[in-house]
């Protein structure tokens, strides 16, 4: 009988593989086809030497990509061979000091369902115990203070392990080897209840989570210590716990999102697709946007006029006890006032919420980084990203070229993210915020010298918004200033740029890009947000056409009063004197001196900039029909998210508009379509119909725009992005109809439209911009 060959090969494996039981699953592998050889971490990833029969060698490198354990991410295997040894067994090395710098940090993770049952189990040793993890599961991101990724490295270093605790995470055999969170009741984090004043609270029942739950049934606001900073709970089905936690927290109509025990729990809130269950029940536990039953149940109070509900699933221990002894879903909306970010820091969080919660469910394992719960929804069947957080962050995006140099992307102002990157990645930030209010600049400030020190990079060129308000713009002009090459990115041109990096496209690929949002500060000096552009990521974008310029009168106060927006425009159509006459409910209740006030400020030019975003047109036909935010919002967005909600269905036909030439482009006139829908409102039309027929037109002035483009330049795929296309009704049209033009439509997959995915583009352009200087200099 003749020997199989025996070989031996040097193997690497590079991607998220350390800290997620990469080196117990391939020594588990080699044991199971009696190779011979060792593995450990290396500056990459991790390195294996491996022998035997060369059949088996085949088998072993398929499987470490196809069966990796649930939280690797595989990005290359890449193997040469070396002299056989003869060397017999397979061991797991120790990693050398100071090498795992390039390692990557994995975002945290939702409790497996090993986990699960043991806490549920009460034989085993860490029945009910909420701080359960191990290397499929657990805190990571949130807990890392530095790198290399090691117990030390991260919040748990100052609770020492037991001996069984120890020996778990010393056995390459079992599911704890090496997790660096890894506790048990014994020698782990501790959970407290406390009420408002700080007193600990003591008597039946002595469990601090089965008494949260009991308050919580009892009416009351309890705030909880999460993964990446506290949440406020409630009961959902009470009115008045929820009408309480409202008034208490300055929050009049924004939704609060809920958490469910499982996928059978949110069922009996929302109707939920198996694509829908697949995002819920990641490992990533985004808060997903669900159709709401009609007989859900909650209290109106959850989010007033929606048609969705915001849901997630347990995704820690803690979460699942406390579910599990509440019985019933639970609101779980972020833990903060009216506009300051999550608190996540101990000693704040009876400063930030002493007046809205009863009861502080506490526990000591410190948060070194806040992180907001992610958003999301299911387009076509696809995640799309409304807020890339929790359980994203900071894992690696991959692009379709590399990065030259280390690049720092600063981002907007609204819903700021970050990013940093080199060589084949991105690393977007969690979600900090709007960098308005001190606390947020702060965590920009710490986030970016945080990641710079995680992924060990220096960056060489600092991308930024030209807005030069935004205290994102005025950090990189700091760094400017300090030596730095930086590079200042229009901010629709960065929007396109990032749907097209988004979707991994080479940056030489032209495309047209459409953005519609509500405010990018344009290169002429205008409030930009109705772009049309054509042009790649490599030569840059050029403006083939806009949304025609409106007056914003009053600038930002017309951000916040859409009813402005409505006015500027009919004074635009009809004049001043026709328009205080004008027998529309949106005018009577602005009032004839507010409309004459307005008159004056477009007449007289005063702090009115004009604007071409799409945003505002939706407010302006917000206010039109009247929805609820119309005359004074109270969260970002909310007249055009309601004018959606308003909206019965797809409207069979739109009103009119054209595209007029103008100069270098052509802009989209829409002032026949504002009288159209003036008209319908005074003859009668409910607001669902006008806001039906108003969609429909803005998706086909997406089309319009696109085929103008592409008559002249050839070019037939069209990004879409930007915060506008958050709307479904306008997304979906729009789409459809390009597609049926046979456009090529890419839409955001892996980073949000709005300004949450600014950060990408900025990035992209940098780098193409970076490559031109360098062939400039040679
Ligand atoms: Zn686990
Ligand atoms: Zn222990």
């Amino acid at each position: 009988m003749k020997m199989p060959t025996r070989e031996r090969r040097e193997v690497s494996v590079r991607g998220i593989v350390q800290g997620v039981g990469f080196r117990p699953f391939v020594f588990a592998l080699a044991k199971k086809r009696g190779l011979a050889g060792s593995v450990r971490n290396d500056a990459e990833g991790v390195h294996i030497e491996v022998e035997g029969a060369t059949g088996d060698l085949e088998r072993f490198l398929r499987a470490l990509e196809a069966d990796a354990p649930p939280l690797a991410v595989v990005e290359a295997v890449a193997w040469r061979p070396l002299g056989v040894s003869g060397e017999a067994g397979f061991r797991i090395e120790e990693s050398a000091d100071g090498l795992h710098r390039q390692a990557l940090v994995s975002p945290d993770v939702a409790t497996c369902d090993e986990c699960l049952s043991e806490i549920l189990d009460p034989s085993d040793r860490r029945f009910l115990y909420p701080f359960t993890n191990c290397t499929n599961c657990g805190p990571r991101f949130t807990i890392t203070r530095s790198v290399p990724y090691d117990r030390a490295t991260t919040t748990m270093a100052r609770f020492t392990m037991c001996r069984d605790c120890r020996r778990e995470y010393d056995d390459p055999q079992n599911r704890r080897f090496h997790a660096q969170p890894n506790a048990c009741p014994e020698c782990g984090p501790k959970v407290r209840l406390l009420d408002k004043f700080g007193h600990e609270m003591r008597g039946k029942p002595e469990d601090p989570v089965e008494h949260a739950a009991r308050m919580l049934r009892g009416r009351a606001v309890v705030a909880i210590k999460g993964l990446g900073g506290y949440h406020l709970a409630c009961d959902p089905f009470d009115e008045k716990a929820v009408k309480a936690l409202r008034s208490r927290k300055f929050r009049q109509d924004k939704p609060f999102a809920l958490m469910a025990r499982d996928v059978e729990q949110a069922r009996e809130l929302c109707h939920i697709s198996s694509e829908e269950k697949k995002l819920l029940a990641s490992p990533a536990r985004p808060i997903v946007l669900l159709d709401r039953r009609e007989d859900s149940g909650v209290a109106e109070d959850i989010a007033p006029r929606q048609k969705t509900l915001g849901v997630m699933l347990a995704y820690t221990p803690l979460h699942h006890l406390l579910l599990h002894d509440a019985g019933v879903p639970l609101v779980m909306t972020s833990g903060n006032n009216a506009d300051e970010p999550i608190a996540y820091r101990d000693g704040e969080s009876f400063d930030h919420l002493g007046g809205i919660a009863d009861y502080f469910l506490l526990h000591d394992r410190p948060i070194h980084m806040r992180c907001d719960d992610s958003v999301m929804r299911v387009v076509k069947g696809e995640p799309y990203h409304l807020r890339r957080s929790r359980g994203y962050a900071p894992a690696p995006l991959g692009v379709a070229e590399g990065f030259g140099r280390h690049i720092l992307a600063c981002g907007g102002e609204l819903k700021n993210t970050f990013c940093v990157a080199k060589e084949g990645h991105v690393f977007m930030s969690h979600h900090i915020g709007d960098l308005e209010n001190y606390e947020t600049l702060r965590s920009f400030r710490e986030g970016i010298e945080h990641f710079r020190g995680l992924f060990d990079i220096e960056p060489e060129i600092v991308a930024y918004d030209l807005h030069p308000e935004y205290l994102s713009t005025k950090y990189a002009r700091e760094l400017e200033e300090d030596g730095m090459p930086a590079v200042g990115i229009q901010h629709h041109h960065a929007h396109i740029a990032s749907c097209l990096a988004d979707n991994e496209r080479p940056s030489g690929e032209r495309a047209i890009g459409v953005a519609f949002d509500g405010t990018g500060y344009g290169t002429d000096g205008a409030i930009w947000g109705g772009e049309f552009f054509e042009g790649s990521i490599e030569k840059g974008f050029e403006r083939r056409g806009h949304l025609e310029y409106a007056p914003l009168p009053g600038g930002s106060a017309a951000i916040r009063e859409p009813w402005r927006m409505a006015v500027s425009h009919l004074i635009g159509i009809y004049g001043e004197e026709e328009v205080v006459r004008l027998p529309l409910a949106a005018i009577r209740q602005a009032g004839e001196r507010n409309v004459r006030l307005i008159a004056r400020l477009v007449e007289r030019n005063l702090n009115t900039p004009p604007t071409s975003s799409a945003g505002r047109l939706f407010d302006a036909v917000a206010a039109l029909v009247g929805v609820p935010g119309s005359h004074r919002t109270t969260y970002e967005g909310q007249a055009a998210i309601e004018l959606e909600l308003a909206a019965k269905g797809v409207s069979e036909s739109g009103y009119p508009f054209r595209l007029r030439d103008d100069g270098e482009g052509w802009v989209v006139e829409t002032r026949e379509a504002m009288a159209g829908a003036v008209e319908d409102l005074m003859s009668g039309s409910a607001s669902g119909e006008v806001s039906s027929k108003f969609h429909r037109t803005m998706a086909e002035v997406v089309v319009a725009g696109c085929e103008r483009v592409r008559e002249r330049s050839g070019t037939n795929a069209v990004a879409l992005s930007g915060g506008t296309f958050q709307n479904m009704l306008l997304l979906d049209q729009a789409s459809k109809f390009l597609e049926e033009r046979s456009f090529i439509v890419h839409r955001h997959r892996r980073v949000p439209t709005g300004d949450g995915g600014l950060a990408l583009g900025q990035a992209a352009l940098a780098n193409a911009m970076s490559g031109k200087s360098e062939v400039a200099k040679s």
